[in-house]
C-alpha cells in the first residue's frame, strides 16, 4: 500500500509536468494543446490503473503481446489504446481487437492485412452479439531522415504517402487520420517536423479530413507543439526511465 502510494504522487506530479510543459507550449505558440496520449511500454497495468485515476484517457503501446495483455487486464476502465510500435502483418488480427489506431502504418501489405482484420474483426464480434467496434483510426509513419533510400520498416519515404494515403481511404474499416513520426537522431526537431508538417500536406490533399499530426515525445515536445502536432507520445517523463527490457 505504502509503495503504490509513492507511485501513485510520483505519477501525479510527473504528469502535472508535462501537462503544464504542453500548455506553455501550446501557448507560446498560439495554438491549441494537442491530446496527450501516455506511452506505458514496458510499465505494468497496476501504473495504467493509477494514470486512468488521474484523468488519462489515452495510452500508447509498441509491442502487441504486451498491449493486448494489458487492455485485457484494464478492460473495467473506459481507455483508448493507440498503437504505436513497427507492427508485423500477422499481429493485425489480435491488434484491432483493442486498438482504437495504429500510429505505425508505413506499407501496403500492412494497411490491407489491417482492412481484413478489421473485417474478421467485426464478424467475431457480430457473432459473439457484442457491438461493431469503430472504424480504426490509421496514421502514416513516415521516416524523416533526410538520408533514408527505403521505407517500410519504421517509416514510409515521403514520396511515398499518397499511394499510402489513398489505399488506406480506399480500405473499408480503415479511417486516415493523419501522419506520424519520430524525429531522427542527430537532426533538430524542428527541422525534422516542418518535413512532416509538409507530407501532412500532401495527405490531406487526399482526405481534407485527414489532419492528425502523431510527433512529439519526452525530448521534443516542445518543437512538436511548435511545429502543429496535434497527438503527442509521451513515456518516460510521466512514467520515469523504461526498465531493462527483460
Ligand atoms: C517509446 C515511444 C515513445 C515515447 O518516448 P519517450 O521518449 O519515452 O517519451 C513515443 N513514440 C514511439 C513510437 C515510441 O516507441
Amino acid at each position: 500500500m505504502q509503495r503504490d502510494g509513492a507511485r501513485a504522487r510520483d505519477l501525479e506530479a510527473r504528469l502535472a509536468a508535462v501537462r503544464k510543459r504542453i500548455a506553455t507550449a501550446a501557448e507560446a505558440a498560439g495554438r491549441t494543446a494537442p491530446e496527450l496520449i501516455v506511452v506505458t511500454k514496458y510499465f505494468p497495468s497496476s501504473d495504467v490503473r493509477i494514470l486512468a485515476d488521474l484523468g488519462v484517457r489515452d495510452v500508447g503501446e509498441n509491442r502487441d503481446q504486451e498491449a493486448a495483455a494489458k487492455a485485457a487486464e484494464l478492460d473495467d476502465l473506459a481507455l483508448t489504446w493507440h498503437f504505436i510500435g513497427q507492427l508485423q502483418t500477422n499481429k493485425a488480427k489480435s491488434v484491432v481487437r483493442y486498438a482504437h489506431s495504429v500510429h505505425s502504418v508505413d506499407r501496403a501489405t500492412l494497411v490491407a492485412a489491417l482492412g481484413k482484420a478489421v473485417a474478421a474483426e467485426q464478424e467475431r464480434r457480430a457473432g459473439a452479439g457484442l457491438g461493431a467496434r469503430d472504424d480504426l483510426e490509421c496514421f502514416l509513419q513516415f521516416t524523416l531522415d533526410a538520408a533514408a533510400t527505403s521505407g517500410g520498416r519504421g517509416g514510409a519515404l515521403p514520396g511515398e504517402a499518397g499511394a499510402l494515403a489513398e489505399g488506406v481511404a480506399a480500405t473499408a474499416g480503415l479511417r486516415l487520420a493523419g501522419v506520424m513520426a519520430v524525429a531522427p537522431i542527430g537532426t533538430p526537431p524542428a527541422a525534422a517536423f516542418e518535413r512532416l508538417l509538409r507530407i501532412a500536406d500532401s495527405v490531406r490533399a487526399v482526405d481534407p479530413s485527414a489532419t492528425a499530426v502523431s510527433a512529439g515525445m519526452s525530448g521534443d515536445l516542445e518543437e512538436a507543439v511548435a511545429a502543429g502536432a496535434t497527438h503527442l507520445r509521451i513515456g518516460s517523463d510521466v512514467l520515469g526511465p523504461r526498465p531493462a527490457v527483460g
